[in-house]
């Protein structure tokens, strides 16, 4: 039985006084037999974040974080650093992180096998660009990410990874993929999950969906049983529509 997750990703936006006002509304609104909620900040809000979460059932995650311990990586934030502020959860190779800040598999590889040693959950993203998904190569590139993403990940690890299918095409874009191909191409990762690890953990392992998500498309979304959440941008930094998602209607 996986328990669904709704994960808002603020990426560079709010500061300390809209950020704290936003999670106080939405934890007011948040907790007992919802889904998991998790609110991604950018990395300076994190003390005061957590600290405004403390009493609420959201967990605090982060957008990025190094690979390494410690050392000569000037703008860099380790898994230390950020358990030391609370977060649970890690978001790892964004598609905005592999386009603009070209991340590769490998730097993703590694950033995942930390998160786990470190008992931070990876947010692991994957997706295909628009014309990858037009020229059909949706299935290979998603493939392509998840071997070399998950290089050298054992299956009790697996276990603990969430996935979020963010097809790039569909991030603040207004355009959300159809529920149907969400429900395909998520169906084909859990396909994928179950040849590498297993039908047992592969049932285990969360996988999300991710772009323009919205009040009015998250039931749709939500529909397939391969689907176990969400992974919101734009729609997370509104407190009626992130808490109107959270609600979704099953
Ligand atoms: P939007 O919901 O704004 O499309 O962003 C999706 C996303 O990138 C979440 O990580």
């Amino acid at each position: 039985m996986r328990i669904p997750l709704i994960a808002g990703n603020w990426k560079m936006n709010m500061n300390h006084e809209s950020g704290k006002d936003l999670v106080k509304k939405i934890s007011d609104k948040v907790g007992g037999s919802d889904p998991e909620v998790v609110v991604c900040c950018p990395f300076p809000m994190l003390l005061e974040i957590g600290k405004c979460l403390s009493d609420s059932a959201i967990m605090l995650g982060a957008q990025n974080m190094h690979w390494e311990n410690s050392g000569a990586f000037t703008g860099e934030i380790s898994a230390d650093m950020l358990l030391e502020l609370g977060v649970k959860y890690v978001i790892i190779g964004h598609s905005e992180r592999r386009q603009i800040f070209s991340e590769t598999n490998h730097m993703i590889n590694l950033k995942v096998k930390k998160a786990l040693e470190k008992q931070i959950v990876p947010i692991l993203c994957i997706g295909e660009l628009l014309n990858e998904r037009e020229g059909k190569q949706t299935e290979r590139v998603l493939t392509d990410q998840l071997e070399n993403s998950l290089a050298n990940i054992n299956t009790q690890e697996a276990t603990k990874i969430v996935i979020a299918y963010e097809p790039v095409w569909a991030i603040g874009t207004g355009k959300t993929a159809t529920p149907e191909q969400a429900a395909d191409t998520i169906g084909f990762i859990r396909g994928w999950l179950k040849e590498k690890y297993g039908e047992s953990s592969s049932e285990k392992i969360r996988i999300l969906y991710g772009g323009s998500v919205k009040p009015d498309n998250i039931s749709e979304i939500m529909k397939s049983p391969d689907v176990d959440g969400a992974l919101v941008g734009g729609a997370s930094l509104i407190d009626e529509d992130f808490i109107n998602i959270v609600h979704f209607k099953h």
